[in-house]
């Protein structure tokens, strides 16, 4: 049996006004997605909290926003009895991978990202002790390639082609330098797969040492 461990991930995207933290939705639905956020934080207090704040850097206007939305973003939070320790808070960095998505668009955004608290498993190399969203995102993608792959193996064939799949998200996550022995306690992704794929957060195989 599975332990009470929630593996569901929350992601909400704010759009706001030039040069300020004024949201750009009078709609109230960017409200609600806000509450949302910090009801999910209080109900899942194992999860960790993320918050990722953007600027429009072709906009004169619009600099040096990012840290206003940040700001405002996380009292939210802290108003809402969420301890500040647990609220990491972010500013985009130079090529920001969003932005670049988004050219041409509206950059002037927050994200805000909850998901499980997964230890890092590799604990004897430096680093943080958790996970964080891409190394979380590269797990979930994986295992998810993963299946459909074995799918793939079966008398009748998934249409999704897992092994193309996979190829093109090594590829990504190379590019993006994720650490595969932090993920998934092995070198690389084949050799997870050869030990049967599992991890504790889904997969009683792989419980044992790691149920907290
Ligand atoms: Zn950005």
């Amino acid at each position: 049996m599975v332990a009470n461990t929630v593996t569901k991930a929350y992601y909400y995207f704010l759009h706001f006004m030039v040069g300020n933290a004024r949201s750009q939705d009078p709609s109230g639905i960017q409200e609600e997605s806000i509450r949302h956020a910090i009801s999910k934080s209080q109900l899942i207090p194992s999860h960790r909290i993320e918050i990722l704040a953007h600027e429009d850097s072709c906009d004169p206007a619009d600099h040096g926003a990012a840290s206003l939305r940040l700001a405002s973003i996380r009292d939210r939070f802290t108003a809402e009895s969420i301890p500040e320790d647990r609220v990491m808070s972010r500013l985009h960095q130079r090529e920001c991978r969003l932005c670049t998505e988004l050219s041409g668009k509206s950059v002037r955004l927050v994200e805000i990202f909850l998901w499980p608290a997964i230890d890092n498993l590799s604990p004897e190399k430096p680093g943080p002790r958790y996970l964080d969203y891409d190394e979380y995102s590269a797990l979930c993608s994986m295992r998810t390639a993963l299946l459909f792959t074995r799918q793939s193996l079966r008398p009748n064939p998934s249409p999704i082609d897992g092994e193309e799949r996979m190829a093109y998200l090594l590829d990504h996550f190379a590019s993006i330098g994720i650490d595969w022995q932090r993920v998934v306690g092995h070198a690389s992704v084949a050799d997870w797969a050869r030990a049967g794929g599992f991890h504790w957060l889904w997969d009683d195989e792989a419980r044992g040492a790691q149920v907290r």
